[in-house]
């Protein structure tokens, strides 16, 4: 059904090149089809081939300026997950290795409205990404932030249980707790107990305050109380207009 499908691509047009990541169940290259720069995610064993045939799966069906697109998969000793390169690397590497005045205020917020944006998407379609984290998130040639790493993507009605393997880190208490997803739990947050018992990190420095309220607003204790992407990114939007116009940093 796969090459009826359109999403099985061929490999003798393919030009790899340098390896650019390691992923969980292989490493990733960077490469050329038909002319195209693109990233392949090598799978290597059969059983988890599987498993990535459905995070394909979930990709074919969403386009989206802030999300990771997908070309096309190939079947050659194990899997190839073939998207659009994203030339700058994922989001952690980027903030870690650039300075200030690349990563400055208007910079980061840009990002934030970034991944804001391709979540919102997400939550239009009924989607948990269930792994939102900055490391899963990568930057283009342009400086565009997108989301990827669907692997763990569940449709609303279906995310319950499954959670041997969740990033503890980033995922909401209720989540953590009661094994139950939303596309609220997709927030940012700190380890079990602590986030449990109300401990929430400080502001970082030179945050705006009004940033700060934003992103406790984010991390309140009650699922309910979190705004969704769509509230989130109107809020971002203001924040962003409002630095426009002034100093301009
Ligand atoms: P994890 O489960 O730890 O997130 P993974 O097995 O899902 O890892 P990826 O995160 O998909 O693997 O890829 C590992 C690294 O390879 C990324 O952090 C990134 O640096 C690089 N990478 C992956 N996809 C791309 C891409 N499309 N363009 C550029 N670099 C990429």
């Amino acid at each position: 059904e796969l090459s009826k499908s359109g999403w099985l691509l061929d490999i003798t047009k393919l030009k790899l090149g340098e390896n650019i990541g390691e992923g969980e169940f292989g490493a990733v290259y960077e490469g050329e089809y038909l002319g195209q720069q693109v990233a392949v995610k090598t799978i290597k064993c059969d059983v988890t081939a599987q498993a990535f045939l459905q995070e394909t799966t979930v990709m074919t069906k969403l386009q989206h300026k802030n999300l990771v697109r997908l070309l096309g998969v190939m079947l050659h000793k194990g899997l190839h997950i073939v998207t659009e390169l994203m030339t700058k690397g994922n989001l952690v590497n980027f903030l870690r290795t650039r300075g200030r005045s690349v990563v400055n205020s208007a910079q980061l917020l840009h990002f934030a409205l970034d991944v804001c944006e391709g979540m919102e998407y997400l939550e239009s379609k009924k989607l948990i990404h269930r792994d939102l984290a900055a490391r899963n998130v990568l930057v283009s040639d342009d400086s565009v932030a997108k989301v990827s790493d669907f692997g763990l993507t569940k449709v609303v009605s279906k995310a319950k249980s499954d959670n041997a393997k969740l990033p503890v880190k980033w995922t909401a208490p209720e989540a953590l707790k009661k094994e139950k997803f939303s596309t609220k739990s997709d927030s940012l947050k700190e380890v079990k107990e602590m986030v449990e018992g109300g401990y929430r990190m400080e502001a970082p420095e030179d945050c705006p305050p009004a940033l700060y309220s934003l992103m406790r607003l984010c991390w309140e204790q009650e699922p309910r109380r979190r705004p969704a992407f769509n509230k989130l990114r109107e809020k971002l939007e203001r924040e962003a207009g409002k630095h426009s116009g002034g100093e301009g940093g």
